[in-house]
């Protein structure tokens, strides 16, 4: 049986070519009030950017400047009204770039 290997960039090389312009208007927005009574937390670990980190409080602490807007996070959302999801402006956000 053959086997097969990656043999392309690995993440960290890929992940030297991504670039964020960031917009000064947050194009996502957590409830942190709401999330106080998520069970699952579900974000936190499905975030492949690691934006979301729990407060003492039982809240969510959210940083959008680095989002690749995988849209992710609010397909795991435990709720509705949590996370208000947009892309961002035109001309902001994520820039992948290949070569
Ligand atoms: S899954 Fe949704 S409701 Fe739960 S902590 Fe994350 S953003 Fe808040
Ligand atoms: S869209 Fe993706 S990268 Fe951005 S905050 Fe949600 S899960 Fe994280």
């Amino acid at each position: 049986m053959s086997e097969s290997r990656w043999t392309g960039p690995s993440f960290e090389e890929r992940m030297a070519t991504v670039e964020f312009r960031v917009a000064s208007r947050p194009h996502i927005a957590v409830d942190s009030d709401v999330c106080r009574s998520c069970t699952t937390k579900a974000c936190v670990t499905a975030c492949p950017a690691n934006l979301f980190a729990p407060t003492a409080d039982g809240g969510i602490l959210f940083n959008y400047e680095q989002c690749f807007e995988c849209g992710t996070c609010y397909m795991v959302c435990n709720s509705e009204e949590a996370i208000t999801w947009t892309y961002p402006d035109g001309g902001y956000g994520v820039v992948f770039r290949h070569g």
